[in-house]
Formats: structure tokens, sequence, C-alpha cells
């Protein structure tokens, strides 16, 4: 399903592209600025079974953006800037925000040494936990735990299934049946639980992978210290903020936000919401994060930023640099609009 997924999305980008839409769309669907959203920058890697691929993009694809956006005379400005602009309503030229979630260390060692290149800004949005090595990066357990097993035997509703992952196409199915069901778990310790309990069973270290990926705080001071990065909040544990009480959610915010400001020394007015789709981060959220005195808060809505974000300062939609779709000839789609203009229904603003 999400090989079908991938390839419908692939043809509607590819086709806005060949028939040359994104053009017209673009004086109407640009909007004034883009924040793009990324996760991982790193190398690619080989290996058929890469579930997590699409949170991560070549550094080459991360310049190739710059360089277009440069191009075509683009500002890429912080987030602080992004909120004068909107604020200020100064939209004489057009602006462009990098933002990558989680806290990778690859952001320190990959993505950095690119936006020094282009002297770009960017803000890296940090779940406190995983700076403390302590949290649960579960999507990369799951990866793991299927990557090194032929077969997985897991209770889905209380029925023992036996899951065949004995091929890449075996894994990659076995992968996204998990992480559907993972996801959809009501309570905000059961995925944890499952989770873990998977990784014991397949002898996964699961507290390594954090520590394996993740700036440590010693690291985030350092990296903070340079002129071009930002960071922002990300929550304490990465959890679904819409899944918990409002108090836990607004404490979640405030927590990680205390504690990176500890280390950094630096005031953290940013934040980005955990998982950032409408299942996860909606009004309510939204007016928490505002609550909470942030600047700015971003989902994972795809949407470009037009005059009337001002409105909706905690409810920014992003466009993904996505690492299914790292093809150059998709770079002016995505700056024009059309590509989540078309995932809107042509919809300009999606705060509710
Ligand atoms: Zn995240």
């Amino acid at each position: 399903m999400k090989q079908l997924r991938n390839n419908v999305i692939r043809a509607g980008l590819e086709a806005l592209y060949f028939t040359g839409a994104h053009h017209l769309l673009r004086p109407i669907f640009a909007g004034v600025g883009t924040i793009f959203m990324l996760h991982h920058v790193r190398p690619r890697r080989d290996g058929k079974f890469q579930p997590n691929r699409h949170l991560e993009v070549a550094p080459e694809f991360l310049r190739a953006m710059l360089s277009h956006l440069r191009s075509r005379g683009v500002d890429i400005v912080t987030m602080d800037e992004l909120h004068r602009r909107l604020t200020e309503r100064d939209f004489s030229r057009r602006f462009a925000c990098f933002t990558l979630d989680d806290g990778y260390r690859d952001n320190r060692d990959f993505a950095l040494p690119v936006m020094r290149e282009f002297e770009a800004p960017f803000t890296v949005y940090v779940a406190s936990d995983f700076a403390q090595g302590s949290g649960h990066l579960w999507w990369i357990a799951l990866e793991m735990v299927i990557a090194g097993a032929s077969s997985i035997e897991v209770e889905l509703g209380g029925v023992v299934t036996r899951l065949d992952t004995s091929t890449p196409a075996a894994k990659q199915a076995a992968f996204d049946r998990l992480h559907d069901w993972l996801r959809g778990l009501p309570g905000g310790d059961d995925l944890k639980r499952e989770v873990c309990a998977l990784c014991t069973r397949y002898g996964v270290d699961e507290a390594a992978i954090c520590r394996e990926l993740c700036m440590s705080w010693d690291e985030l001071k350092s990296f903070a210290d340079d002129p071009l990065t930002s960071i922002g909040a990300h929550s304490v544990t990465h959890c679904n903020l819409a899944r918990q009480p409002a108090e836990v959610a607004g404490q979640e915010m405030a927590v990680s936000r205390g504690r990176i400001e500890d280390v950094v020394q630096r005031p953290v007015a940013h934040l980005a919401y955990p998982y950032g789709d409408k299942f996860a981060a909606g009004r309510r959220e939204f007016a928490l994060a505002q609550a909470a005195g942030f600047k700015t808060a971003v989902t994972t809505r795809p949407g470009m930023i037009f005059p009337e974000s001002a409105g909706h300062l905690t409810a920014l939609p992003r466009v993904s640099l996505n690492g299914n779709y790292q093809d150059r000839r998709i770079l002016p789609v995505l700056t024009s609009g059309a590509a989540t203009a078309m995932w809107n229904g042509f919809r300009r603003i999606d705060a509710a």
C-alpha cells in the first residue's frame, strides 16, 4: 500500500512538472514563503529494506534545493525572521526556512556543512529525552526488529499473529502493518510497551538507538553555538500530544523548552509538534503552544506560508523534503505550492 501511495505521489509530482501546471499554479499557491521539513541528512545507504527512508535526504539533495532557492532569489531565514515578516506583514521578498526534527547527529555532520556553503540558517527541533539518551525512537527500533528476523510473532487485537519477514517485500509489508497498528494504539504507554516487548524478544537494544543517532546535551551545546543554528522544542518524550490530557501535553511543551534552554543558554521560542499531523496536533495543541508562549509552532501538515498564516502562528504547515522523492526536477514543483495545494484540496489554510 505504501509503495502504491509513493508511486501515486511521485506520478503526481512528475505530472505537475511535465505539464508545466506548477508554473500556472505558482502565482496563486506559492504563498509568500515555505518552511521545509527534514529529519535525517546523510549519504544514501544500500539495502532494500529501508522503511524509514522517507525521513532522510542525501546532502546533495539538500544542496540542490538550497541552490535552487538561491537561484530564484529566495531569502533563507530563521524562524524568528519568519515570525517578524508575518507579524509585520513584510512580504517584499519570498522566504524559506529549513527545519529539522528530532535532533539527529547527522544534522551536525552532514546538514550543517551544506547549510554553511550557503550561509543559510536552520532550526533543529529537539525532543529532550532524545538528547538525554533515554528516548524511544520506536520506528527505528521496529525497523531493526524486522530487519533481523525472518518472521515476527505479535499479538494483534488479542490474536497471536505470525508475520513473514523473510524477504525485503515481506519486511516492508510487516513494517507497514505494525507501524499503523502501533500508531493506532490508544494509550501513550501502549506503544512504548509493545515496542519494548518486541525489542526484548528479538534482541534489539532499544536504548542504544537514541544514543547512537541523536546529539547528546554536550553535543547540542556546541552545535547551538554555531551562528547558523537555532534549537527549537519538540516535546520531552516525542509522544502524540493530542492523545495526552491537556495538562500533560502542556507540560511536554514547557518542560522540553526549559531543559533545552538550560543547556543552550538561549531562549527557545519555536516548537514542532511530534508527528505533527492532524491526529497529533489540532486546535487544542495550537492553543496550548500559544498559551505556553511559543512564537511559532510547526505541524507536518503540507502547505505553503500565506499572509493569512499570521493568524495561525502555532499551526504552521511545512513542505517535506521526502527521501522517497529526491529528484531535482521536483524542486520547482515543491516551491510552486502546486503539490501542497493539490494535497489540501486547494485550500490555503488548514488550521482546524
Ligand atoms: Zn519528530
